[in-house]
């Protein structure tokens, strides 16, 4: 298949000309789109889109692209929240769309094995029809990609209780930016041969190369689920259930704070007027006895400091709403002015109720409004700086890098989930030393001599 567009002049030329067998594009319309993603960073318009059907065709293409000096940025659903996938250099962008295949499901080993374009939730829904589960859980899992949240090791509310993406990934097929092929990992549950390549390799955010194949670690999906919404009158009340649910040996599957301000863009009707922040908590297990005593723990501990009685709910569409409720927050808290910033900090939950009064007063010190929301129970953080104008993008600049020294001085790390990116490069020397800084550029240099795969991300080369 040829390319569609108009015709590519120059170096781009020459490319189409070495994969005229694969399919790309260099439409306007297409290069539009894939100069976006969820971050509020600027527009950066790639050159060409390609998109590989197979691994041989994304080694040929990362081959040609090396023997070019033509940059290239794998893209997965371009969900991603730090401008990962955005091509700085223009060059090649390459979707995995087209190579969303789950290959193989495993029920005796546990394990999946899949394409990296694969859509989350058709992933998830495959393993649970073979009655087994994958529980990494990113609020985008309806479009996000497997290979996106491999990249970024994605977490999501269960990561509490069940950890996030790099847990689960066993071994991956992997093409480096020469256009090598590499199998790293392994099949099999255990194994300790050789330097764990597939940890470095995980969350590289596609400045290492590009996977193609995955196999990953399937559970057994708990069968009893409780989810019930606590409402307090603060959000340090809120917090306060949190620290003390951790303290005392809870172990729930997931613990979700909504702040004030995002609850203000909740239209959920069980919210009662004098509630001024909620959590989410769901506890699971094979025994319902055991997840309802847990669920009883968490209630007598709410209920200890000032919370009403939670709304549990009864079936599963009474559990759908409150979930759609918290996955509507990040879309719907963008109208109330216009514009958003959103990071994920993480802090130790043991300083969590400090860090929420102090973001509070740097918003208010620099007169922003900022909502929190997300992950409490492992304290990963969303602060979402919320503004009307580009314009005021230097002041949100000065919010956000005050929020990351706190972030670090409270003994916590810039990102839990959405990865250093574009967006955080320039906080990445707030949290780590000149010496880590270092130790990285070298590891990226001998994948990447010429520091063309994804480059200007993370830090520069
Ligand atoms: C509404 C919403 C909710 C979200 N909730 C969560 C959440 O709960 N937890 C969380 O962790 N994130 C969350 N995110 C962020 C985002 O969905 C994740 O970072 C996700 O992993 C990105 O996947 P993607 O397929 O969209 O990848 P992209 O955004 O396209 O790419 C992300 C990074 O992965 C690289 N990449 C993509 N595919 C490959 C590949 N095959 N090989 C090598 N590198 C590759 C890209 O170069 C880029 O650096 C949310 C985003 C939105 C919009």
């Amino acid at each position: 298949v040829s390319g569609t567009g108009s015709k590519p002049a120059g170096r781009i030329e020459q490319l189409c000309s070495l994969i005229s067998n694969i399919e790309f594009s260099v439409s306007n319309e297409v290069l539009n789109q894939f100069s976006k993603d969820e971050s509020q960073l600027p527009a950066m318009l790639p050159e060409i889109v390609v998109f590989p059907k197979s691994t041989q065709e994304v080694s040929a293409l990362l081959k040609a692209a090396y023997a070019l000096n033509i940059p290239i940025v794998p893209v997965g659903a371009r969900t991603g929240k730090s401008g990962g996938s955005l091509c700085t250099q223009g060059g090649v962008a390459l979707s995995l769309e087209k190579m969303n295949r789950v290959l193989n499901v495993n029920v005796i080993n546990r394990t999946l094995t899949a394409q990296p374009g694969v859509v989350l939730d058709d992933l998830k829904s495959k393993a649970e029809s073979a009655g087994l589960w994958y529980p990494p859980d990113p609020n985008s899992s309806y479009s996000c990609t497997l290979g996106g949240t491999i990249a970024t090791n994605a977490g999501g509310p269960s990561a509490l209780k069940y950890g996030v993406t790099g847990d689960y990934v066993l071994s991956m097929e992997w093409v480096t930016p020469q256009g090598e092929v590499l199998r790293v990992g392994r099949k099999t549950a255990k194994g300790v041969v050789g330097y764990d390549l597939v940890h470095l390799l995980v969350g590289s955010e596609g400045t290492l190369g590009v996977c193609t194949e995955v196999t990953v670690q399937l559970i057994p999906k708990p069968k009893e689920v409780v989810t019930a919404l606590f409402q307090f009158a603060s959000v340090a009340l809120a917090i306060e259930f949190v620290t003390k649910a951790m303290g005392q040996g809870a172990f729930p599957r997931c613990l979700e704070l909504i702040d004030d301000v995002a609850l203000s863009v909740s239209a959920w009707p069980g919210i009662q007027s004098e509630t001024g922040a909620v959590i989410i908590a769901e506890s699971d297990g094979f025994h319902l006895d055991s997840v309802l005593a847990e669920m009883n723990l968490l209630r007598t501990l709410a209920l200890e400091i000032g919370s009403s009685e939670p709304v549990v709910a009864q079936n599963e569409s009474q559990r759908a709403s409150i979930w759609n409720m918290r996955k509507c927050i990040s879309i719907e808290l963008k109208k109330l002015k216009g514009l958003k910033f959103s990071e994920d900090i993480v802090i130790p939950i043991d300083r969590l109720s400090q860090a929420v009064a102090e973001i509070k007063k740097l918003g208010e010190r620099h007169q922003f409004t900022v909502a929190t929301y997300g992950h409490a129970g492992d304290g990963n953080l969303h602060t979402n700086v919320l503004f009307g104008h580009t314009d005021e993008w230097p002041k949100v600049e000065v919010l956000l890098r005050e929020i990351m020294e706190l972030t670090v001085r409270l003994g916590g790390t810039i990102s839990g989930e959405h990865g250093v990116g574009l967006s955080k490069r320039e906080f990445l020397q707030l949290e780590q030393s000149p010496q880590l800084i270092d130790i990285q550029r070298e590891i990226r240099r001998m994948f990447d001599p010429e520091g063309l795969m994804n480059p200007g991300k993370i830090f520069e080369l």
